[in-house]
């Protein structure tokens, strides 16, 4: 397979090739041939598996051919993050047409996107609270989309924005082509669908499974042990390129500090930073210049950093369909990566549904030189089971002693930089 089977017009073939591109994925292999036909799409694919490619390469090769100076297609987006990167991908992919694109999302200025919105960028990615808000108060015309993507619709529905995206789907031209990705399907994503496609193909890739090329570990603990034993746990691995995820904003942040104090070069995405703050952030662990960055789930939503090697779950996920997206981070384009999750007792009910959907028991970790007794316990110094709960044990289970899982040893554990 090639992307010369796709006969996409000659400009996107160097930009597939500036981008590294080979061979296209199973999705772009399912769903360009589908786009460029002008079809509706459902498309069930996680981000990793290239679905950014699978819809931008078609939409571009539409525009190339027609006029300029007119808004053509929209791609709605979650969040600011993921906006951000389809318009890198827009960039990078269409380097050698005269397609432009442009970002629309909140917490930035609005003056650059009011010029993008007046000058009939082609491409807009947005996000649809702000482009709501601009387009009320008279700005873009969007009387001539041919194509619109939402992109992410679960986490859309689930982040209150479908009232918006309705609101804006009124907005454009009945007569488009529609393409809709998902992860999951709540009823509310199904009846989106229902009542804005037409007679849609569906696309469906790697259902609801994680990625094969991540392996998953947990490290049962108790609650309040959790920081000793990922600072541990740091130690023993090749801290590089560690994404850590938690609950909360604050709880991001506070972990981001104490991580940092022990000599790490760490930096945090939360809703509570700045745009500018967020971005640089990005930026400092794209390049390598931050070995980790502890965020939030919404802040991370589709983060693209190539070579993640290790997600951690510093908190478990809210749901299943979150564990995807977190551990989706890492093992992205065929690389291997790593999923730790600390687990505690209260997680035992999350466990076995991520057990369900990865179709094996996750193997479970204990640092051997870990003291996992927390002070009270301390006279019970003989027994260094950790104090995990019932999940952490069972029958035939055994834990790994002094388990980090081996791969990331390419020799003996490394010291922090
Ligand atoms: P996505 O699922 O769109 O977030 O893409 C995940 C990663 O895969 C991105 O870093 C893309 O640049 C990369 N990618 C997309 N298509 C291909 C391809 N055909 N070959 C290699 N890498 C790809």
């Amino acid at each position: 397979m090639s992307f010369t089977q796709f006969n996409l017009h000659v400009r996107l073939h160097s930009g597939i090739e500036k981008a590294g591109y080979t061979h296209p994925t199973p999705v772009q292999t399912e769903a360009i041939p589908l786009i460029l036909d002008g079809h509706d799409m459902i498309g069930t694919a996680q981000t990793g598996t290239g679905k950014t490619a699978a819809f931008v390469l078609p939409i571009l090769h539409r525009l190339i051919a027609g006029t300029r100076g007119k808004t053509r297609a929209m791609i709605i987006t979650p969040t600011r993050e993921l906006a951000e990167q389809i318009h890198e991908a827009i960039r990078l992919l269409g380097i050698h047409t005269t397609v432009r694109s442009a970002t629309i999302y909140g917490g930035v200025a609005s003056k650059p996107q009011i010029r993008a919105l007046n000058s009939g960028v082609e491409i807009l990615v947005v996000c649809p609270g702000r482009l709501l808000d601009l387009h009320d108060q008279g700005y873009g015309d969007l009387s001539g989309v041919e194509t619109v993507v939402l992109d992410e619709a679960d986490r859309m529905l689930d982040m209150g924005f479908f009232p918006s995206v309705r609101k804006i789907l009124k907005k454009l031209p009945k007569k488009r082509q529609t393409l809709l990705f998902s992860a999951t399907f709540p009823p509310e994503v199904e009846q989106l669908a229902a009542e804005t496609l037409h007679d849609p193909r569906r696309v469906s890739l790697s259902l609801r499974k994680p990625i094969h090329t991540v392996s998953h570990a947990l490290y049962p603990v108790a609650p309040q042990r959790k920081t000793k034993l990922l600072l541990e746990l740091l130690q023993q691995m090749e801290a590089n390129s560690v994404l850590i995820f938690t609950r909360t904003k604050h709880r991001a942040q506070k972990l981001a500090q104490q991580i940092g104090r022990t000599g790490y070069k760490v930096t945090s995405l939360h809703s509570d930073r700045s745009q500018s703050q967020r971005q640089s952030a990005l930026k400092g662990f794209k390049d390598g210049l931050y070995q980790i960055m502890v965020a939030t789930d919404i802040a991370a939503r589709g983060l693209d950093v190539e070579r993640i090697s290790h997600v951690i779950n510093f908190d478990m996920p809210a749901s299943p369909d979150d564990y995807i997206h977190r551990i989706g981070r890492t093992g992205r384009a065929e690389r291997a990566g790593d999923a730790f999750t600390l687990a505690t007792p209260e997680d035992a009910a999350m466990v076995r549904t991520l057990e369900k959907i990865i179709g094996n028991p996750i193997p479970r970790h204990q640092l051997s030189n870990f003291n996992y007794l927390l002070e009270e316990d301390e006279s019970a110094k003989n027994d260094r089971t950790p104090r995990s709960g019932s999940f952490a044990m069972k029958h035939g289970d055994h834990f790994r002693k002094n388990s980090v899982p081996r791969r990331q040893f390419h020799s003996a554990p490394k010291k922090r930089q």
